[in-house]
């Protein structure tokens, strides 16, 4: 049973086209890691998936629901919601300390301020950095930045987390380290991740590998 499931997906920017019929499904819980060279179309994929990009065509099943019938307010709703995300540089918001930038999505929910901080604090713990919580994300390093993006994108509890080369501006023993806290993490919370990467190395913390090829994918594993 698939939590997340794209069918036929078709993209094209200009002439040649990002995505010319990819197929994907997810299930709860699950890593899954999508490889395929520079271009071949995985962030595109992901952008689709996580309802930022419109495709042109194709189906991209949630709960019942598809993505790409929905309007602009309730693909936003639901990416606040059920989604999180942990991108490859700059996602944090430099004004705001790290642990009020963990605390976020929390007040956007509606959580007041000393709970979301007390739950923002035990996210940093988990991810091994509640001692930057009072630091802004320019005093801290790119390691410690990305676990607390990490924290950030599992704190609301969402049931998918996109991860677009998540450990690409770092070096491999830090990147080590956030793969295993950010799939440690999803697993204890049954969240699945959709993992962008074009590391072997990286794509070792998933638990299944599906490979773009020129915009093409046929994964169908996740639904059975
Ligand atoms: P990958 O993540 O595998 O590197 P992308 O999905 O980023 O691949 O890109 C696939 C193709 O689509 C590339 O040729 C890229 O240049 C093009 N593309 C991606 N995003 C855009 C965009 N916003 N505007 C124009 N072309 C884009
Ligand atoms: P809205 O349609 O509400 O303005 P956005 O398109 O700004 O929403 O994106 C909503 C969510 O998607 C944000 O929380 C953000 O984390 C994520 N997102 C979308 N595009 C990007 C991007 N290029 N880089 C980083 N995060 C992105």
């Amino acid at each position: 049973q698939a939590l997340l499931s794209a069918c036929d997906l078709r993209k094209a920017y200009g002439p040649t086209p990002a995505l010319a019929g990819a197929s994907f499904a997810i299930r709860a819980g699950e890593v899954v890691a999508v490889m395929g060279p520079s271009g071949s179309g995985k962030s595109t994929l992901l952008h689709c998936l996580a309802g930022i990009v419109r495709p042109d065509s194709g189906t991209i099943g949630y709960g019942g629901r598809d993505l790409t019938a929905m309007t602009d307010a309730e693909r936003s709703t639901l990416r606040r919601t059920e989604f999180g995300f942990v991108f490859q540089f700059g996602q944090l918001v430099p004004e705001l300390s790290c642990a009020e930038n963990v605390a976020l999505p929390l007040r956007l929910s509606g959580a007041g301020r000393k709970a979301a901080e007390r739950t923002a604090f035990e996210w940093l713990e988990r991810l091994e950095v509640d001692d930057v919580g009072r630091k802004r994300p320019g005093e801290v390093s790119g390691g410690q930045g990305q676990r607390v993006a990490v924290a950030r994108a599992l704190v609301a509890s969402p049931r998918v987390v996109f991860a677009d080369e998540p450990t690409g501006a770092l070096d491999s023993l830090n990147g080590e380290r956030v793969m295993r806290l950010l799939t440690d993490a999803a697993r204890q919370t049954s969240a699945a991740v959709v993992l962008v990467t074009h590391e072997a190395r990286v794509a070792a913390y998933s638990d299944r590998e599906v490979v773009v090829r020129d915009g093409t994918v046929r994964d169908m594993a996740g639904a059975l």
